[in-house]
């Protein structure tokens, strides 16, 4: 059996945790103001006299980015590190383990690198493909979303170093990033985009937490104490440092009042000093400056604990898990004829296309890009692999930009129509996608999308391999035979793509993300990018595939699709209860089935249905999910345990979480569009959680269905004529807020307000 569990990891202080406090009473106000401010771009302010030495704080997440300096911002002359395959790429392997894995390598760059915290992983929700930085992001569903950060976060800290959890919350587009007001409901918040930070911090407890630029309905995610203190700090019990996004803070005093610990990076001028007088004049609490310094010393001594200078990385074998990390994520999206793998038996000769042969785009712009040790193109791969049994040509196809250049299109075409087969490597260029702004559409630049189409037009057997950061448009999607989505695939991804066309490995991605036919269709066009410095959120849970299945509508792929050169049967589909209660589990088991001859590896979804909710729901959610390894005719059953949380919705109401009595289906798919089973289960809900809630708007309908309320409204109405239309079944008089009775004579304010309480109280018991 095969558990998609993972155990979270909590590190412990050893000897350090007990000095904290006593390090604390003897520091100058002064040295735990400078405890809460970074020194320059990447290290905190260590104190000399007590032998605290600072720590460093680096990008992340796909890489180790340690500039020589650190008062240097030093994009593209980092000291050298792995560039692994970003998280829109990684994220499509569905693979916790090989997360962990890749997680565990960074922990030893950064070891190597003396970097004591990576900032990473990011988390937040695709509300859009036009995002900037969706390549940095690893999904539109809050469950894969989480598990992914689960894993980034346990195998990098397992190494003894830190990780920064961001950007903490509803940072989904570039544009205007640092001022914009997300204007969010409480239930969207609490069901998209909070759960996969919940579900990390519970779980697997990340040093630290990133909060964002960008404003949650009006305040500044950096001064947002809702968020900070109340959520992130009380709720989910945060142990860790919360720490300002680059820049982040605006006010560091309404900062530290909500809940910051740590403002990055250190500010010119004397903020200690103003700091101090603010807290002497009494303007700030000393206890707030203690309990950041408190929460920021803890975790530099732990990481001056775990340094470990001896310690040297192995780039090679780094580069090896590079690559399966990318092989295991590439997609095959399109196989007509099974194309794919490529057969190089008999002599036939090879067009290789598009300059992205020879320079892949393999990770994107921003803060967090890497230089890497190394850089395998696939032209390079394939022509080692190919040797002398093949016959091969190549042509760039469009110029440096991607645009549209007769004179090589012509090259290309030619190249293609006299060769058996044509592979075209294209997909988005730099420029299109990078931190600091948003794409301006979802296509292609014309210089690779005519490439394809006229490629196609001459050359049957043309397979498309596409390089980019998130979900593009494919107008000629008609023409190539197949096509492999190897997004930014980490400096390895010359070598697996080669894995994946020659067959060394069997595809097993699947899209962490729906790739939407057109911009028009996707679930935030009439809510993006906002104006007047706000953004509303009026999709509300409504994003990604829970858009789709909702509208019916069928994207160009859908979330969780992706092909194999095998085939999987699902069979034996089995709950272990019937009925679900509060506080319980629910162990699902399916059997898989390799019914191919070759060996394979398949992703399983479990999506759970609301059939009977009181509240507008989507069809169904991604609950659960796992990937097993298959010989081939081999089966494996594979378990998959649901939580009470599973099954609830934020009650924005009662500002709790509530699991709906009711029927659900447990449905597992192979995609979010291909459901094979499903069983039926009733959830019980908990008394306590059903209470209804009184108020002056409560229509008198809502008092008429519980006998305690109605018994009181029936009492409360007696004697008075007019007032029996209101018990009837009348909804033109039923709907009617309690307090219009005032207007009507029937009640006084006073009265009103006593019916309220006394139903409040009796329904509670
Ligand atoms: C980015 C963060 C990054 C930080 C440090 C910011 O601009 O939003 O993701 O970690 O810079 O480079």
């Amino acid at each position: 059996m095969e558990s998609k569990q993972i155990v979270g990891r909590r590190k412990t202080l050893g000897t350090a945790e007990a000095n904290i406090q006593e390090l604390i009473s003897k520091m100058t106000l002064e040295e735990k103001i400078a405890l809460t401010i970074g020194r320059d771009f990447w290290s905190t302010n260590g104190v000399e006299r007590l032998g605290i030495a600072p720590i460093s704080l680096n990008d992340g997440p796909h890489g180790v980015r340690k500039p020589a300096a650190s008062s240097e911002i030093g994009i593209g002359s980092s000291f050298a590190a792995t560039c692994f395959p970003t998280a829109n790429t990684l994220a499509c392997s569905w693979d916790t383990a090989l997360v962990e894995e890749v997680g565990e390598a960074l922990g030893e760059e950064c070891l190597t690198l003396d970097v004591q915290v990576l900032l990473g992983p990011g988390v937040n929700i695709k509300r859009t493909p036009l995002g900037g930085r969706c390549f940095e992001y690893y999904s539109e569903d809050p469950v894969l979303a989480g598990e992914m950060g689960c894993a980034y976060v346990n195998g990098v800290q397992s190494k003894g170093i830190g990780t920064s959890l961001k950007h903490y919350a509803c940072n989904n587009q570039e544009f205007e990033r640092m001022s914009v007001s997300v204007e969010v409901d409480q239930r969207t918040l609490r069901e998209i985009y909070l759960p996969a930070f919940e579900r990390v911090v519970r779980k697997a407890q990340p040093w630290t937490v990133m909060c964002a630029y960008n404003k949650v309905n009006g305040v500044y995610a950096s001064e947002h104490t809702q968020l900070l203190h109340d959520i992130l700090k009380q709720e989910w019990g945060f142990e860790g440092v919360i720490v300002s996004d680059w820049g982040a803070v605006n006010e560091k005093e309404k900062a530290l009042e909500a809940g910051l610990d740590l403002q990055m990076p250190g500010y010119p001028g004397d903020h200690t000093a103003k700091m101090a007088r603010l807290v002497r004049d009494g303007q700030l609490s000393e206890t707030v400056i203690d309990e950041a310094a408190t929460r920021v010393l803890r975790m530099m001594l732990l990481g001056n604990e775990n340094r470990r200078p001896e310690f040297v990385f192995e780039p090679d074998a780094h580069h090896v898990l590079a690559r399966k990390a990318a092989a295991e994520s590439l997609v095959l999206l399109k196989n007509t004829d099974n194309v794919l793998p490529l057969q190089v038996e008999q002599p036939r000769s090879v067009a290789l296309i598009g300059r992205f042969a020879k320079q892949p785009r393999y990770q994107g712009a921003g803060s967090s890009q890497v230089v890497p040790t190394r850089l395998d193109t696939s032209y390079d791969e394939l022509q080692q692999w190919l040797g002398d049994k093949v016959h091969t040509t190549y042509a760039d196809g469009y110029d440096e930009e991607g645009l549209l250049d007769e004179a090589l299109l012509h090259e290309a075409v030619e190249q293609a129509k006299a060769a058996d087969i044509a592979l075209i490597f294209a997909g988005l260029p730099g420029a299109y996608e990078s931190e600091g702004y948003d794409r301006k559409h979802l296509y292609m630049p014309e210089g690779h999308n005519r490439l394809i189409t006229e490629v196609c037009q001459v050359q049957p057997n043309t397979i498309v391999i596409l390089h980019n950061g998130g979900a593009v448009a494919m107008p000629w999607i008609e023409g190539p035979k197949a096509i492999l989505e190897a997004g930014l695939g980490g400096q390895a991804v010359g070598g697996a793509v080669v894995d994946i066309l020659s067959g060394k490995v069997n595809p097993s991605g699947k899209l962490a993300e729906t790739f939407p036919a057109r911009i028009q269709d996707t679930p935030a066009y009439l809510n993006y990018p906002g104006e007047a410095n706000k953004v509303y959120y009026g999709e509300r849970l409504f994003v990604g595939y829970r858009y789709y299945d909702k509208k019916a509508m069928k994207p160009l792929f859908p979330f969780g699709y992706g092909l194999s050169y095998t085939t999987f049967e699902y069979t034996g589909l089995h709950i272990n209860k019937t009925e679900m209660n509060a506080r319980e589990t629910l162990d699902v088991t399916v059997t898989v089935h390799n019914k191919g001859p070759r060996a394979g590896k398949e992703v399983i979804q479990l999506y759970v249905q609301s059939l009977t909710s009181q509240f507008s729901r989507p069809n169904k959610e991604l609950k659960a999910f796992a990937k097993v390894a298959l010989e081939p005719g081999e089966s494996k059953d594979v378990l998959m345990t649901l939580e009470d949380r599973d099954f609830q919705i934020y009650d924005d109401e009662r500002q709790t979480w509530r699991m709906e009595g009711g029927e659900y289906n447990i449905l597992i798919g192979s995609s979010s569009e291909t459901i094979l089973l499903s069983e039926r289960v009733t959830a019980n809900e908990d008394p306590r959680s059903m209470a209804p809630l009184f108020n002056r708007l409560s229509p008198v309908k809502q008092f008429l269905k519980y006998p305690k309320a109605r018994e009181l409204v029936t009492h409360a109405f007696a004697g008075i004529p007019r007032a029996a239309l209101f018990l009837g079944e009348d909804e033109m008089f039923t709907s009617m807020p309690i307090a219009k009775m005032v207007v009507l004579g029937i009640l006084t304010d006073e009265k009103v307000d006593t019916l309220i309480q006394q139903a409040n109280q009796a329904s509670s018991i």
